[in-house]
């Protein structure tokens, strides 16, 4: 058998040299543990007299406390060696710059929708809001949309599955209106609009805002000097307007207004495809069947109405040449704003 001393140095130097936590522990199983080394050193002392026994017992107790000792610190510094490893892994530059928010602005259709209610409000509108998603009553047939309208085409717009739509057209708040408001009625309704096509100069997506005024003795020369107003404070310069008749189920009269091109003033440029004019808005005198759907008489009280793409007059407005970039969100653009 070894030596207690030969022991203690051999296991000493193993315990010093052990290169991972499991050679550490096969060490302390071979010296400590229950057939190990030194616990067989421990069953020989039964065959020492008894005078000697206590002073073996003791050396041998010493010799384990310090292997114990040894074994606990080295487990300690695999243990540290760990932590500082994994500290190491996941330590942070904090030298590194970071990426910051941008700061953004307002959208040039917010800018226009802003710009369109201070018009109307001064002229004595009330600003009002709907739904975006209709039922098939206020969005069509309140508007005399005729049962097999080409409009009402199950392509023209988006279903759900209960029956409900996207709503194709901001006259659905003035039905709301009409129905909860008793005339005189002076409104404006602006807002998202949607319809099932897509392509250059269309998305499915787009915003409206539309006009409508109830009144007794209303009449069609009422609508063109709003009309005039309103696009002299939009443009802030005077602008010839024309009519072309036109039809819309929800107004009769109807028309189309053109505007003098804002770009070339009517000189005819690549904008207004050298005609000199821009086609903006639609409007008419309400239809009386609009009105008493509504439950309003419509011997006593006319009215007007009018409803314009607010995509287009915010491109005219700033001279943008691409609808899409209203869609994209490229700071650089939206800044310029
Ligand atoms: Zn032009």
């Amino acid at each position: 058998m070894e030596s207690l001393e030969d022991i203690l140095r051999n296991a000493t130097k193993a315990i010093q040299s052990a290169p991972d936590l499991k050679t550490l522990d096969n060490i302390r199983v071979q010296y400590l543990g229950k057939k190990g080394q030194l616990t067989d050193y421990l069953k020989t002392l039964g065959q020492l007299s008894p005078e000697e026994r206590p002073l073996a017992g003791q050396k041998i107790n010493t010799v384990k406390e310090s292997l114990q000792a040894l074994i606990e610190e080295r487990t300690h510094q695999f243990k540290y060696a760990l932590i500082a490893e994994q500290l190491a892994a996941e330590a942070i530059d904090v030298s590194l710059p970071g990426r910051s928010q941008e700061v953004g602005s307002i959208h040039p259709i917010t800018k226009t929708f802003q710009n369109l209610q201070q018009i109307f409000t001064q002229m004595g509108f009330i600003v009002l809001d709907g739904p975006e998603i209709e039922d098939d009553y206020h969005n069509f047939a309140a508007l005399n949309f005729p049962e097999l309208h080409p409009a009402r085409a199950m392509q023209d717009t988006f279903y759900f599955a209960n029956g409900m739509l996207l709503r194709t057209h901001m006259s659905t708040v003035q039905i709301r209106a009409m129905i909860q408001m008793p005339p005189p009625l002076r409104m404006v309704a602006m807002g998202r609009v949607y319809r099932n096509e897509f392509d250059i100069t269309h998305t499915p997506m787009f915003h409206q805002m539309e006009c409508l005024m109830i009144d007794e003795h209303v009449s069609f020369a009422d609508l063109k000097g709003l009309l005039q107003e309103f696009l002299y404070a939009f443009f802030s310069k005077d602008i010839a307007i024309r009519f072309r008749p036109s039809y819309f189920p929800f107004t009769e009269p109807s028309a189309e207004v053109d505007i003098a091109c804002v770009s070339c003033n009517g000189k005819g440029c690549r904008i207004c495809k050298k005609s000199g004019w821009l086609e903006v808005l639609g409007c008419g005198m309400v239809h009386p069947n609009v009105l008493k759907m509504a439950g309003i008489d419509s011997e006593r009280f006319q009215g007007l109405a009018f409803g314009a793409g607010v995509d287009r007059l915010a491109l005219l407005k700033y001279g943008i040449s691409d609808l899409r970039s209203l869609f994209e969100n490229d700071l650089r653009f939206l800044k310029q704003f």
